[in-house]
């Protein structure tokens, strides 16, 4: 149900260019990050919590995503202020408020 924003369709970086090389060690480190935290979690005895809210994550989640730190519902808030600082740094001002058309202002 929450997955709705497939639509990014930025140029996908070509192998062997800079910009493949920085996604590569990025989500490398992203991932080994993850893992290690959860190891952490897991010999802590905190694994399955979410680290936000500290909520307990659904088996089913934990399954498709081993080493979530985060419940869906926090997970979702985080990807949201993420998707929307990245929008802001990269392509300004987007008013996200309802009624908020700057067409309208102009006629
Ligand atoms: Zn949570």
């Amino acid at each position: 149900m929450s997955r709705a924003t497939t639509t990014r369709r930025s140029t996908a970086p070509s192998h062997g260019s800079a910009r493949y090389a920085e996604l590569r060690q990025m989500l490398e480190s992203e991932t080994l990050a993850r893992v290690t935290a959860a190891l952490a979690h897991l010999e802590a005895g905190t694994y399955g919590r979410c680290m936000e809210c500290g909520g307990e994550i659904a088996e089913a989640r934990l399954r498709a995503l081993p080493f979530a730190s985060r419940c869906r519902d926090c997970e979702d808030a985080v990807e949201r202020t993420r998707e929307r600082q990245r929008n802001g740094s990269r392509a300004g001002l987007q008013p996200s408020g309802p009624g908020d058309t700057p067409d309208r202002t102009r006629r």
